[in-house]
C-alpha cells in the first residue's frame, strides 16, 4: 500500500505519475568526503529546499549520501515535471529518481513497478509490430532484515514486469529503462527511469571566485565549470558603452540569468572601460592593445575579487583560439596578476566548449552578434608573441592605476535574476 494514498489500482491500470511522491537524489563525491561531509550535505539540502519550495509542499532530508524530498501526497504530472526541471540544475546531484513510497511487501512493490512501467510502456501498435523496450531492475536493501535478498527482489519484480507489461525485454548491460527498488527501514521505494543530475559539488560550497564574462561562447562555460565544482562566481563584464551599443550588456545579463538557474543569488558587475581603452589606444603600441586591455581587465577583476572576498579569477581562455591566447601572450598578460587565475577551458577544442554551452542553455544567447569591447580600437596586426617586459613598457606610458580606479568608480552592480530551468543537463 502506498503511504500517501490507498493503493487501489487494477493490476494493469494506468495511474500516471499520480503515485510518485518522493524525489531521491543520489550524490557521488559527497559520500567520499571525510570529516567535513556534513558541510557539503548542508549546502545540498539547503539548495534542494530552496528550489522545491516554490513548486510544492516537500519535506527534504538527507540520508547516507542521498537526499529524499517527500511530497505531501502524490505529485501531479505538473509538479513532477517542474521539480524534475529544477532538480536538473542542482549541483552535487549525480542521479535523480522519482519514486513511489510503498509498504514493504513484495506484492505491493511489484504492483507499483508495474503501474509505473505501464505508464512508460510502448503503444499497442508498437507492441503489435514486435517492438521492445529493454529494462533492468536494480534492487538494494538498507534493511538487511528484509525477508528477500536484493537478487530475489530484482528477479521477482523483473518477472512480474515481463509477464504483465507488454513489449518489455530484459537487458542487463544497456537497459533503456532502469527500475530501482530500495528497501529502506520503514518503507520501500520504487522508481521507473532515472536521470543524470548536473554533477559536481553542491553550489557555493567551495567559496567565491570572480568570473570574467564576455558575452561569447567560452566564458559562460568556464564560469559554469567552476560553479559545478562548488564555486560561487561574482560575474564581471567589461563593456565599452557608449562607444559601442549596449547589446553586450543585455546579452551578458541574459547569460548570467542562465548561470543563475544553477545557482540563485548571483551578482553581476558591469564595468565601463571605453574611456580607458581610448587612453590606451592614444598612448600605447597598436599591436599589443588587446593585451593591454586584458591586463586592465585582470587588474580590475582582482580589485573586485578582494572587495568581494573571492579567491581567484576565471576566464574562458583556450590555447591558440585567438591571437591574445597564444601561450606567449597569456604569459605576458598574466605577469601582473597576483591571484590564481583559473582557465578551465585551456585545453578544450571549440566543439567541446560548444557542446557544454548547448547543454547548459547559454549557446543560443552567446552566438547573438554584439560589438565586443575588444573590437573597439582593434589592431590590424595583433602581436602573437608579446613579452611581459614589452607590456610593462607600454603600460608605463599611461597611468594604469588611475584607469583602473576610474572604471571601478563607474561600475554598476546588478542582482542576477535566475532564468527558468531549461535544457536537460547530462554531465
Ligand atoms: P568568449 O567566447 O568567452 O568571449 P573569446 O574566445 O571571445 O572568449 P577573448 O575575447 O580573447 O576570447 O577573451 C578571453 C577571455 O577573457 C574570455 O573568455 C573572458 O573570460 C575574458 N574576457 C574577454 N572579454 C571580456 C569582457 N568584455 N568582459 C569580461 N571578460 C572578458
Ligand atoms: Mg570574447
Amino acid at each position: 500500500m502506498l503511504l500517501s494514498q490507498r493503493y487501489k489500482e487494477p493490476r494493469n491500470g494506468r495511474t500516471g505519475l499520480a503515485m510518485v511522491d518522493t524525489i531521491i537524489l543520489r550524490t557521488n563525491e559527497i559520500c567520499l568526503k571525510g570529516g567535513n561531509r556534513h558541510v557539503f550535505e548542508r549546502y545540498l539540502l539547503d539548495d534542494v529546499k530552496l528550489r522545491l519550495a516554490p513548486i510544492g509542499s516537500f519535506k527534504v532530508r538527507g540520508d547516507q549520501g542521498s537526499v529524499f524530498a517527500f511530497h505531501e501526497g502524490p505529485m501531479t504530472d505538473e509538479t513532477a515535471a517542474a521539480s524534475a526541471a529544477a532538480m536538473r540544475t542542482v549541483f552535487g546531484v549525480a542521479t535523480i529518481l522519482f519514486a513511489a513510497r510503498v509498504t514493504k511487501d513484495i506484492e505491493t512493490i511489484c504492483a507499483a513497478a508495474e503501474t509505473l512501467m505501464t505508464k512508460r510502456g510502448l503503444t499497442s501498435e508498437a507492441v503489435a509490430k514486435g517492438m521492445k523496450r529493454s529494462f533492468k531492475v536494480f534492487a538494494s536493501r538498507s534493511d538487511k532484515t528484509f525477508s528477500m535478498s536484493s537478487h530475489d527482489i530484482a528477479c521477482a519484480v523483473g518477472e512480474r514486469l515481463l509477464n504483465d507489461v507488454p513489449g518489455l525485454v530484459v537487458d542487463v548491460h544497456e537497459p533503456k529503462t532502469n527500475v530501482t527498488i530500495e528497501i529502506a527501514k520503514e518503507v520501500a521505494y520504487v522508481a521507473v527511469g532515472r536521470e543524470e543530475g548536473a554533477g559536481g559539488l553542491p553550489g557555493g560550497v567551495a567559496g567565491k571566485v570572480v568570473a570574467m564574462l564576455s558575452g561569447g561562447i567560452d566564458s559562460p562555460v568556464a564560469a559554469w565549470k567552476l560553479m559545478r565544482r562548488g564555486c560561487r562566481p561574482v560575474l564581471v563584464h567589461f563593456h565599452s558603452y557608449p562607444y559601442v551599443g549596449a547589446e553586450s550588456i543585455d546579452k551578458v545579463k541574459r547569460l548570467a540569468a542562465r548561470l543563475g538557474a544553477f545557482l540563485p543569488g548571483l551578482t553581476l558587475h558591469l564595468v565601463p572601460i571605453g574611456d580607458a581603452q581610448r587612453e590606451i589606444t592614444a598612448k600605447a603600441d597598436e599591436s599589443v592593445r588587446v593585451l593591454l586591455y586584458r591586463r586592465l581587465m585582470f587588474r580590475i577583476a582582482e580589485k573586485i575579487a578582494v572587495k568581494e572576498r573571492a579567491y581567484a579569477v576565471i576566464t574562458g581562455d583556450s590555447v591558440g583560439q585567438v591571437a591574445s591566447q597564444t601561450i606567449e601572450n597569456i604569459a605576458a598578460v598574466s605577469k601582473i596578476t597576483t591571484m590564481p587565475v583559473y582557465r578551465p577551458l585551456i585545453g578544450d577544442d571549440k566543439e567541446d566548449i560548444v557542446r557544454v554551452a548547448k547543454r547548459i542553455g547559454t549557446f543560443a544567447t552567446s552566438i547573438e552578434p554584439h560589438d565586443d569591447c575588444c573590437t573597439l580600437f582593434v589592431p590590424r596586426r595583433p602581436a602573437t608573441r608579446a613579452s611581459a617586459v614589452q607590456l610593462d613598457a607600454e603600460e608605463a606610458k599611461y597611468d594604469v592605476h588611475a584607469l583602473v580606479e576610474a572604471s571601478l568608480a563607474k561600475t554598476e552592480t546588478v542582482a542576477v535574476t535566475s532564468a527558468v530551468p531549461h535544457a536537460t543537463v547530462v554531465a
